[in-house]
């Protein structure tokens, strides 16, 4: 359910069973003018800019925190390359991403293509999330081709349920008809103001030929078709888990 509160942005009417809305109180329409921090946590580079990056635009330019979250660096990206030289490569492009969105990267120091979701794991993500302290997360959808995708929503999972589900959890989709599957949105953001933004901030992943690939076989494709049935040119849409305290997104 979505209304509009007194400054015109989009809030969503609070549910009935809500478990611990520990930070909800942050996020109530009367007070949100209050500084949110916001984490998105993707697998590899270019994951929390694309599947996120307007999203992340919006909640920057409204003057709130974002940090972007890297379970790896990259590293198995770029054929041809050692892991050290790509995840050299893709650190620089994802620092470059970061500043056009103006969030702030964090890394998890697993190994792309071969990350782990053991105890250690959990306790090295659910430390991260104590440190950072968000209001709102946003991972990846769990139901994805890539490994690595997985596991960063089941470490993400894992330490939100460890925090007693402070946050408000969503979920976002990357590469939707090749990498996430069965994703039916709940919420979206209207990223028709940032979409060049978004667009500059994804295109300097230029070790992954976003331009000439994934961008027109499917982000394109995405932004449009999500635009289509929240009503805007282009949209990013999310699935918040039901046990999640309200969130905001612009
Ligand atoms: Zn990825």
């Amino acid at each position: 359910m979505k209304r509009r509160n007194m400054l015109g942005v989009s809030v969503f009417a609070t549910g009935a069973a809500i478990a611990r809305p520990l930070h909800a109180a942050s996020l109530k329409p009367e007070t949100i003018r209050q500084k949110l921090k916001i984490l998105v946590a993707g697998a590899h580079p270019d994951d929390p800019e694309t599947g996120c990056g307007g999203t992340i635009l919006r909640y920057t330019r409204a003057g709130h925190e974002v940090v972007a979250y890297y379970l790896t660096r990259g590293e198995a990206g770029i054929p041809g390359k050692r892991y050290d030289e790509a995840a050299r490569i893709r650190t620089a492009e994802l620092t470059e991403a970061c500043r056009i969105m103006g969030a702030r990267p964090v890394f998890g120091g697993q190994m792309d293509g071969d990350t782990e979701v053991n105890r250690q794991r959990y306790d090295e993500v659910k430390q991260m999330l104590d440190e950072e302290k968000p209001d709102i997360i946003f991972t990846h959808w769990p139901i994805d081709t890539h490994r690595d995708h997985r596991a960063c929503s089941v470490l993400i999972y894992d330490a939100w349920l460890s925090q007693g589900m402070k946050a408000a959890l969503y979920y976002f989709e990357v590469d939707t008809g090749g990498q996430t599957q069965h994703f039916h949105p709940t919420d979206y953001c209207d990223i028709t103001p940032v979409i060049q933004k978004k667009h500059e901030a994804c295109f300097v992943h230029k070790s992954q030929k976003i331009r000439e690939t994934t961008y027109p076989e499917f982000h394109e494709k995405m932004e449009i078709f999500r635009g289509l049935e929240y009503g805007s040119d282009y949209a990013e849409a999310f699935v918040r888990h039901a046990r999640s305290p309200q969130g905001w997104i612009p």
